[in-house]
């Protein structure tokens, strides 16, 4: 394997979930360590990496909505979970070294930047880990479509969603054993075989700016280092 990364600059979508450790709530500060340390491993080969964090360990709107809340304000919490979850991240990445910044689409200014694209871009090309939090910074939204805009916003090359699944099944695993990984996708087929990839709106903005999505687990050893060495039997590629 080439030890020279495929990427130039990448935007790594991150689903809350992953830093609530076993307690399935909340921050685990043991697992956003874990996290950072893959982040900067591949941040160490080069790579500029822009973050957006999800913000499903502590709220997602729609628990509010299922409970009578008005979902603008439900998803305002989320978002603002979100901004929680970007500052546990840097936390744990600069302990490790790395250098960093969280930029909140809602602004919050004593405790991040606002989302200021082309300071993004500048903060990344000076070796800064950029944490996008507050997702779009509008309800109705998810923090998937938050990072495909975001991707598409700042250049990337390609979204990374880091999950806990090594890629596109043809059908959900855990319910049909026999089910099949996909190495690569095309766009179409993800929308003619319904697969689960993101939400419609993410994929939609992806797919309409040509913007490759690579779905991977980020818990299963070094696969996202391998991945962004171009090792290709890693997770599932979709890409037009
Ligand atoms: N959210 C929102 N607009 C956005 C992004 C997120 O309103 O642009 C809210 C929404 O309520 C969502 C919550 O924030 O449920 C947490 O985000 P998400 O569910 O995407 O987090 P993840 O599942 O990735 O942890």
């Amino acid at each position: 394997m080439q030890e020279k990364p495929v990427y130039n600059r990448i935007m790594l979508k991150m689903s809350g979930e992953a830093l609530a450790g076993d307690h399935g709530y909340g921050i685990d500060p043991d697992r956003a360590e874990e996290i950072c340390e893959k982040v900067k491993g591949i941040h160490d080969l080069g790579v500029q990496i822009a973050i957006v964090i999800g913000g499903g360990n502590i709220w997602r709107g729609a628990q509010g909505v299922a409970r009578g809340m008005e979902q603008s304000t439900a998803d305002h919490i989320g978002m603002i979970a979100t901004v929680m979850n970007g500052l546990a991240l840097q936390d744990a990445l600069e302990r490790l070294g790395g250098k960093t910044r969280v930029q909140t689409a809602i602004e919050m200014k004593a405790v991040a930047e606002p989302y200021i694209r082309l300071r993004a871009i500048r903060h990344m090309e000076k070796g800064r880990v950029v944490i996008i939090a507050g997702g779009t910074g509008n309800p109705y939204f998810t923090t998937d479509t938050a990072a495909a805009l975001r991707a598409v916003e700042v250049n990337a090359e390609i979204v990374i969603k880091a999950t806990k699944v090594n890629g596109v099944y043809s059908a959900d695993p855990k319910k049909f054993p026999d089910a099949t990984r996909y190495e690569t996708l095309s766009y179409k087929q993800v929308l003619t075989d319904r697969l689960q990839v993101m939400d419609m709106t993410a994929f939609t903005l992806c797919e309409e700016n040509k913007m490759p999505i690579l779905v991977l687990d980020l818990w299963s050893g070094d696969d996202l280092k391998r991945a962004v060495l171009g090792d290709h039997s890693v997770g599932t590629l979709i890409q037009a």
